[in-house]
């Protein structure tokens, strides 16, 4: 593997030569072709993202969520977005901001892990797919799967060990199937997610709601910064783009740039 300067992930499907049996030795022979690969957190062959957020205690980091969105799109890799603990009453603004990432495309689902309530309909998006959790800690990542997969922790014990330690952190990432065809990914929780896989002209096609309107632009090459003639400022003044999404696309192309002028 060091040879092919290839570092295994979980989630990788791969060739194995037993060794011993009873030892339980074998060897990594070959990494199978990944369908595509995250960078944060580092793993392979995912199907969807689940990103979790809570409507409250904490607060959603909208500026994280993008960032999280960003690198799934880049991946060509469709994105959930889940807004936890919907039995605490969120800020009236905030709502208006969850509402756009439906508008901008994506699937939104509102759920407490508490109370039962939206759980369900997330169930069966999970179905059938292999899901790789992302979110900070604290937003009910633990609770959530919990409740949704309740003969699951009982049956294997190693998830609800784990999902029950409290406070500590995950540290790596980590693959457990539900059942047959039903996977679930738990990853390390991050407050931070650096862009510099991108170049700032990138940008502009991850961010959906930009994607599917910029050819409405005088330049095909507009950046949506300054150039005259920009339909996606106009969205944005016409109320059709979320403000806040446009800022934090704004800020994200700003940082590129910084970072490559040293
Ligand atoms: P994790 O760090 O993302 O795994 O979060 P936990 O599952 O440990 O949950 C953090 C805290 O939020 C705990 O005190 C949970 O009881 C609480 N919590 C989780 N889900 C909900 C919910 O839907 N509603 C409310 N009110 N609290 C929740
Ligand atoms: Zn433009």
């Amino acid at each position: 593997m060091k040879k092919k300067e290839l570092t295994p992930l979980v989630g990788d499907e791969v060739e194995v030569t037993i060794v011993q049996v009873e030892a339980g030795e074998g060897m990594l022979e070959e990494v199978h072709q990944r369908h595509n690969e995250l960078i944060r957190p580092p793993v392979a062959n995912v199907d969807q993202l689940l990103v979790v957020f809570a409507h409250q205690r904490p607060v959603p980091n909208f500026v994280l969520l993008d960032r999280i969105l960003l690198m799934a799109e880049s991946q060509h890799l469709p994105a959930i977005i889940c807004f936890n603990k919907v039995d605490l009453k969120s800020l009236e603004e905030d709502e208006k901001l969850m509402e756009a990432y439906r508008h901008a495309g994506y699937q939104v689902v509102h759920v407490s892990a508490a109370t039962g309530e939206g759980l369900p309909s997330l169930k069966l998006l999970l179905q059938g797919k292999t899901t790789a959790l992302a979110g900070n800690s604290g937003v009910g990542k633990s609770t959530l799967i919990n409740s949704l997969f309740p003969g699951f922790s009982l049956e294997t014990g190693k998830l609800s060990t784990r999902v029950h330690r409290g406070k500590h952190t995950t540290r790596h990432s980590e693959l457990f199937q539900i059942n047959e065809a039903t996977w679930l990914m738990d990853t390390p929780g991050f407050s931070t997610l650096k862009v510099d896989y991108l170049e700032d002209d990138e940008v502009r096609h991850y961010f959906r709601e930009i994607e599917m309107r910029q050819e409405k632009c005088r330049f095909t090459s507009c950046l949506h910064l300054e150039e005259p003639g920009c339909y996606i400022k106009e969205a944005v003044t016409a109320g059709d783009i979320h403000p806040n999404r446009y800022q934090n696309y704004r800020q994200i192309v700003d940082e590129i740039r910084q970072n490559r002028r040293y």
